[in-house]
């Protein structure tokens, strides 16, 4: 398991609900977790991990050792979103890239804990736009969607350099072509989902 960065096609993937957890998906977000405390992330979706999923995890302090910090959604519903707030993100999928994007201050996220149990939790603050961010790559969607005009051209270079550098690695033999990702996530949706 690896994280998977801009440009590459299942960052782009709208993921279905999970059906069912078990071992091996406990296991999935074990190693979600410390592949995204090594890349000093707070936040992660499945589909950084090339992964159809409807699952992320969180843990604002990005501490290994702060367990009790640590979270897992699944299937994740947003509602109520209220008010405006602009903060700076990042992203694992886009390191080095930071950017204002604009989001509801707050929500009501519904989703089921690793345990199977449903959770309501009302967001605010980091924990509110993390948990947005988070959602957005489950449908699709990355921070880069979200940038006001004049934002969006001053990273306009960055992220050709992002696809330069995703059209060499392709060219190495290290990423597999579009049909092939494509056929891999159908597969393992047909499993779970
Ligand atoms: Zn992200």
């Amino acid at each position: 398991m690896r994280i998977i960065q801009y440009p590459h096609p299942t960052l782009r993937h709208v993921s279905k609900p999970l059906k069912r957890v078990d071992q091996e998906l406990h296991a999935i977000v074990r190693e979600m977790f410390d592949l995204m405390y090594a890349a000093n992330g707070v936040g992660l979706a499945a589909n950084q991990v090339d992964l159809p999923y409807r699952l992320f995890i969180i843990n604002l302090k990005s501490d290994p050792a702060a367990k009790e910090e640590e979270l897992v959604f699944i299937n994740p519903v947003l509602t109520s979103r209220k008010g405006n707030a602009e903060a700076e993100e990042g992203c694992l999928s886009l390191p080095g890239l930071y950017a204002d994007v604009k989001r509801p201050e707050r929500a009501v996220l519904n989703a089921y804990d690793l345990a199977g149990q449903e959770v309501t939790i009302e967001l605010d603050g980091l924990f509110s736009r993390a948990v947005q961010h988070e959602i957005d790559h489950l449908d699709g969607l990355l921070f880069i969607d979200r940038l006001s005009p004049t934002v969006e051209m001053d990273i306009k270079d960055s992220l050709i350099d992002f696809d330069v550098q995703f059209e060499s690695a392709r060219q190495r033999g290290e990423i597999p072509d579009d049909a092939t990702i494509a056929a891999r996530l159908a597969k393992l949706e047909k499993l779970r989902t």
